[in-house]
C-alpha cells in the first residue's frame, strides 16, 4: 500500500479505495515475477516501485479530463498507463510498444487485473498513419529525448488535446533545442508541471504540448530518422 511507504497521494490529488490498493499490490508481484522471465524493470525494491513507478506515472490523473482517450507510446512493464487506468478507469487506454514479448507481459497483467485496455504490438511511426490525430492525450515516459518523442507522439493527438512528456528535472536544455521541433509537428508547450517525489526518488517534470494544428503528413518520417536526425 502506498501508506506503508509514507506517500500521502493528498498531496497529488489522489485517493484510492480498497478495491484500487488491491490492483497496486498484484501488479507488484506480477512486475516481479514476470521480470524473472523478461526483462521489464532494474527497479525491484517494493518502495521503489510504489515511489518511481506507481506514484510517478499517476501524479498526472488530477489533470486529465474525465471519459477521454490516450495512448501510451512505448509502454514497456505498463508505465505509465497502467497505474493511470487503475486509478482513473473512465479513460480509455491504448497501450503500445515495439518489443512483442512486452506485450505479453502486459496481456497477462490486463487479465489478471481485470484491465480493458488497447495493447498494440507496433513501432510508434507505423502506427501513426493509421491513428492519426484520434487520442484527447499521449503519453511516454523513459523513451527518447523530447524531439524525437514530439515526432512521434504529435500526430496521435486530436487537434486541442496534448501531448504529455514524463521528464525528469534538468530539462531545460533539451526542451530548448526541441522548440523548433514541437512547432513544426503542430504542438505549443502550454506549461511544465513540476513534482518531488518522496523516499528521495528526485523530482518529476511533466511538460504539457497543447497540439495547436494538424501535424504534417510527412511525420512521422521511417527509416529511424525520428532518432538518427532529430529535427
Ligand atoms: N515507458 C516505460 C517506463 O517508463 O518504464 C518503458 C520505458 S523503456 C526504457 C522504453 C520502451 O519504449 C521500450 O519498451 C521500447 O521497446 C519502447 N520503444 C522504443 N522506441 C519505440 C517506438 N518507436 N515505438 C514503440 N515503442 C518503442
Amino acid at each position: 500500500m502506498f501508506k506503508d511507504f509514507q506517500i500521502d497521494l493528498k498531496q497529488y490529488g489522489l485517493q484510492l479505495d480498497d478495491y484500487q490498493n488491491k490492483q497496486f499490490e498484484r501488479y507488484y508481484e506480477i512486475l516481479i515475477e514476470g521480470n524473472e522471465k523478461t526483462n521489464l524493470t532494474g527497479i525491484v525494491e517494493k518502495i521503489d516501485v510504489y515511489t518511481k513507478h506507481f506514484l510517478d506515472s499517476i501524479v498526472i490523473c488530477k489533470y486529465l479530463n474525465k471519459n477521454s482517450s490516450l495512448i501510451d507510446i512505448g509502454t514497456g512493464a505498463g508505465f505509465p498507463a497502467v497505474p493511470i487506468k487503475i486509478v482513473r478507469p473512465d479513460i480509455e487506454i491504448c497501450m503500445v510498444d515495439s518489443v512483442l514479448k512486452k506485450i505479453d507481459f502486459l496481456q497477462t497483467l490486463n487479465q489478471s487485473l481485470q484491465i480493458k485496455s488497447e495493447l498494440i504490438h507496433a513501432r510508434a511511426e507505423d502506427l501513426a498513419k493509421t491513428r492519426r490525430e484520434k487520442y484527447d492525450y499521449c503519453v511516454s515516459r523513459a523513451v527518447a529525448n523530447m524531439s524525437t518523442l514530439c515526432e512521434y507522439c504529435l500526430p496521435f493527438v486530436k487537434i486541442g488535446g496534448y501531448f504529455i512528456a514524463y521528464k525528469s528535472e534538468n530539462i531545460e536544455e533539451e526542451l530548448q533545442k526541441s522548440l523548433s521541433a514541437i512547432k513544426i509537428l503542430g504542438g505549443k508547450i502550454e506549461k511544465v508541471e513540476e513534482m518531488v517525489l518522496p523516499n528521495d526518488a528526485g523530482k518529476r517534470k511533466l511538460i504539457f504540448i497543447k497540439k495547436v494544428s494538424a501535424t504534417p503528413k510527412i511525420f512521422p518520417r521511417g527509416k529511424n530518422k525520428p532518432r538518427i536526425e532529430p529535427l
